[in-house]
């Protein structure tokens, strides 16, 4: 047993009720591998934001799950060496799919884990959720339940069509299983291909899909049910088309790859939306870094030489993410 406190993690308690209060979101950035997670460690602590490192059973597959929490065991020190006396930082499982699962991650130092019974029945989401969330609670780890499907591919997450969370579901789940923060389905969808094109409009101008809009109708109405209660958007990448573009410049194909507009994801930030998830984004700017350094110098073979050019267009991105979507910069506790 290893207790997340001793490793210099947080749980998502206090971050939430901050970024509610104060009307900015948490960045949940996916890692798998060293390179991310400098980048992430490195945008967080520059702009002085609180952070949650995702870890998905996929990562925990590829990266060893040992290996993983002493990483961002290693986080916290390297945050503080950069200058960040007290990083914030969230050791957390994206879509738990069991109750081992979940239990190993907090028996390993997780400091928050997200228990995904959404394709379950509703009585049994809320059983499953509610086991969860009573070991995790013994050991003050946070839980993430959800409600609503959403569609896309996301490791082995995956679902042809979206269902929207009910709101006349969202009282009852949270009193009966005892979350920390509910996931919900208003139209975000996980992956780089979030929309097919008969789902979205052409812009005349450029040719590039226009995604359908968020249901803020009933993110309004969750709100209305659960006052002042975290709200968490999970597949919210934007698809940047710059790096959608290099990519397929430079021999990759990636055809009508599209993500969520920016500004809606700010407008969901201001709201009881205290997490919003990034993985795709991340994907994609390191695969356009690398790939545009395989296209201009086809002799390289030293991974650090794009593995870095990498390193550093994921900061730029993280940090545009922080400061111009979420606004969780210099909101540190102290
Ligand atoms: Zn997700």
């Amino acid at each position: 047993m290893v207790n997340y406190k001793d490793l210099g993690l947080v749980n998502t308690r206090e971050m939430f009720k901050r970024a509610i209060n104060g009307g900015w979101a948490v960045p949940a950035f996916n890692f798998n591998n060293m390179e991310q997670l400098q980048a992430i460690i490195m945008a967080s602590s520059e702009t002085k934001s609180p952070v949650i490192l995702q870890v998905s059973k996929g990562a925990r597959n590829y990266a060893n799950q040992t290996l993983l929490r002493y990483m961002a065991q290693g986080a916290v020190e390297y945050a503080k060496e950069l200058g960040c006396e007290h990083p914030e930082i969230v050791l957390h499982l994206d879509h738990g799919d069991s109750f081992e699962l979940c239990k190993s991650c907090v028996d390993f130092g997780f400091s928050s884990v997200m228990i995904d019974g959404s394709s379950l029945p509703y009585d049994e989401n809320v059983a499953l959720t509610a086991k969860v969330v009573e070991y995790a609670h013994k050991y003050d780890v946070t839980v993430e339940g959800e409600l609503g499907v959403l569609a896309g591919v996301e490791d082995e997450v995956a679902s042809e069509e979206s269902h929207y969370t009910k709101p006349e579901e969202v009282i009852d789940f949270t009193s009966k299983t005892g979350v920390d923060s509910l996931a919900i389905s208003i139209g975000t969808s996980h992956g780089a291909y979030k929309f097919k094109p008969e789902q979205c409009t052409r812009d005349p101008k450029t040719g590039r899909l226009v995604p359908p809009p968020l249901a803020f109708d009933v993110l309004d109405e969750v709100m209305v049910k659960l006052p002042g209660f975290p709200i968490v958007l999970h597949g919210s990448s934007s698809v940047p088309q710059e790096y959608v573009d290099i990519i397929n410049s430079n021999g990759g194909k990636l055809p009508d790859a599209v993500g969520i507009p920016e500004e809606q994801l700010r407008k969901a930030a201001k709201s009881a939306v205290c997490k919003i998830n990034i993985d795709s984004d991340s994907r994609l700017a390191f695969t356009a870094a690398v790939r545009r350094v395989f296209a201009e110098k086809p002799g390289e073979f030293d991974p650090r030489k794009y593995c870095g050019p990498a390193r550093e267009e994921m900061v730029k991105m993280y940090k545009h993410k922080i400061i111009n979507v979420l606004g969780s910069d210099n909101k540190l506790a102290q």
